[in-house]
């Protein structure tokens, strides 16, 4: 069995339901919903009906039953990306569908899946009372964050829950990256910690404190794609990758998008200069390719 998508930080991606709704800046310019309107799909946004995939459940079989076959021949057990196109936590969602879900996930244990949502909140009340006591220890759980203000709102969430369900393991799906992110944050949350430090510690010291990456184990970055794409300052990326090298976290780069900086790919054609002078050009995605600083980063969680 070979790969089925060129997502790059995956092997296959299976959608149990299309349709969804915006939540923040992440969703502006959101694949998923044009694809849907490119197929005269009208289940984006709040009151519209989501669509059931039917063969979304036969599918992650598949790939189960085909997974000693496939680790022989790549070394790992298959990726798969549930709900590229949509999220696994959104509450308008039919309740049956999501239990069907999570049911054939817990039985595919040949398979990785990777669980990514915009919905951190939701995850507690939605998965299943099995889940709450044993969280299948094949699957992981990661989050969009797109700038600091998710990374603050989010990650104790991410971190919390971790912690509290036994999860494998987590990750940051930090694309279209849309402002700086500092990783190194003091983290104070109620299963870390026996004090609600707030904004400083007040038990141990700021240093001591656990930092947002001691529970993270796996950042993939990646700049926007599509016509209305929006450029990422390039050294925004640099120092999420020199702040997962100094904790020792996989990092993935997983494109530049439509945007690349001047220093990667040279020549002619519409540039955008931050304030700070660092400068992009739009290549269009394909040109700009997934080099930072020279090579690929193309870290993954063991
Ligand atoms: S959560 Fe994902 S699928 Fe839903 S609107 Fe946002 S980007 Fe699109």
């Amino acid at each position: 069995m070979t790969q089925q998508t060129k997502i790059e930080w995956t092997d296959f991606t299976v959608n149990f339901w299309e349709g969804c709704q915006k939540v923040g800046p992440g969703c502006d310019h959101c694949y998923a919903e044009a694809r849907n309107q490119r197929f005269h799909g009208d289940n984006w946004g709040p009151g519209k009906p989501r669509r059931y995939v039917k063969g979304g459940i036969a599918k992650l079989h598949k790939i189960n039953r085909g997974a000693e076959k496939f680790h022989e021949e790549n070394g790992h057990w298959p990726r798969v990306f549930c709900s590229s196109l949509s999220d696994i936590f959104d509450n308008a969602v039919d309740k049956v569908w999501r239990m069907e879900a999570f049911s054939a996930l817990e039985q595919a244990t040949d398979t990785r899946p990777q669980l990514l949502t915009k919905r951190v909140g939701n995850v507690f009340q939605m998965i299943p009372p099995s889940w709450a006591m044993h969280w299948p220890a094949h699957v992981g759980l990661m989050i969009t964050v797109v700038n600091q203000a998710e990374a603050d709102r989010d990650i104790p969430k991410l971190l919390d829950i971790k912690a509290r369900l036994g999860i494998p393991w987590v990750g940051l799906s930090m694309e279209p990256l849309l402002g700086p992110v500092d990783l190194a944050q003091p983290y104070a949350g109620p299963l870390h910690c026996a004090v609600h430090c707030k904004d400083h510690c007040t038990a141990h010291g700021d240093e001591e404190c656990p930092k947002f990456f001691d529970g993270i184990d796996w950042v993939i970055v990646g700049g926007e794609s599509g016509h209305q794409a929006r450029p990422t300052n390039p050294q925004w990326f640099r120092n999420l990758r020199d702040q997962c090298d100094a904790a020792g976290t996989p990092f993935l780069f997983k494109q530049w998008g439509e945007w690349v900086s001047v220093s990667e790919v040279e020549g002619p054609g519409r540039h955008h200069r931050f304030d700070d002078g660092r400068t992009v050009r739009r290549t269009g995605k394909k040109l700009a390719g997934r080099l930072l600083d020279g090579r690929e980063w193309n870290g993954v969680p063991t």
